[in-house]
C-alpha cells in the first residue's frame, strides 16, 4: 500500500493536554473497531490552552467511505459549530481513525491539521489512540487524560 507517514519525531509537550471522558474515548475506539472504514467527527469542549477539555463528541459521516483518508462534509461542522456556539462551547479537536495503521498523523492528516488548527485524536481499529497539535510547523504529540 502507497501510504506515506510522516516519519517525524513527536516530542512531547509538556503543555498542553487533552482531556476526555473514558465513554467518549471508548465510543471512538468501538466505533473504530467496527467500521472498515475512517470513522470520524468533532470533540467539542472547552479550550483553556495548556489544557483541552472534551465535553461531548459528535461523530460525522467520512463522506469518502474510505479505509484510508476521511472527509467531513463542511455544511455538517457548520452545523456542529453553530450547536457548540449556542452552549458557549467551541470545537476544540477532531478525531478520527485508521485501519491497521498506527495511530500517527498521514501526509494528508498534515495538511487537515494546518486547515484544522486544534486538537487532532487519531485511534485505530486496534485499540490505539494518541493526540497531536501543530506547533511552530512541526507535528507535537499531547498528552491524553482519561477522565
Ligand atoms: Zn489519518
Amino acid at each position: 500500500m502507497n501510504r506515506k507517514y510522516l516519519r517525524i519525531k513527536c516530542r512531547e509537550a509538556i503543555m498542553k493536554c487533552l482531556f476526555i471522558k473514558h465513554v467518549h474515548l471508548n465510543n471512538i475506539l468501538k466505533r473504530a473497531r467496527e467500521e472498515n472504514i475512517e470513522i470520524c467527527g468533532f470533540l467539542v469542549g472547552r479550550d483553556e490552552g495548556e489544557k483541552v477539555f472534551v465535553d461531548y463528541i459528535v461523530f460525522e459521516k467520512n463522506i469518502l467511505k474510505s479505509s484510508h483518508e476521511f472527509e467531513i462534509d463542511p455544511l455538517e461542522t457548520l452545523k456542529v459549530l453553530e450547536s457548540a456556539e449556542k452552549k458557549n462551547k467551541d470545537i476544540v479537536g477532531i478525531f478520527h481513525s485508521h485501519v491497521n495503521f498506527p495511530p500517527y498523523p498521514s501526509q494528508k492528516d498534515l495538511k487537515g491539521m494546518k486547515a484544522w488548527r486544534n486538537v487532532w485524536l487519531i485511534v485505530n481499529n486496534l485499540g490505539q489512540y494518541a493526540a497531536f497539535i501543530l506547533k511552530d510547523g512541526g507535528v507535537e504529540r499531547i498528552e491524553v487524560k482519561l477522565e
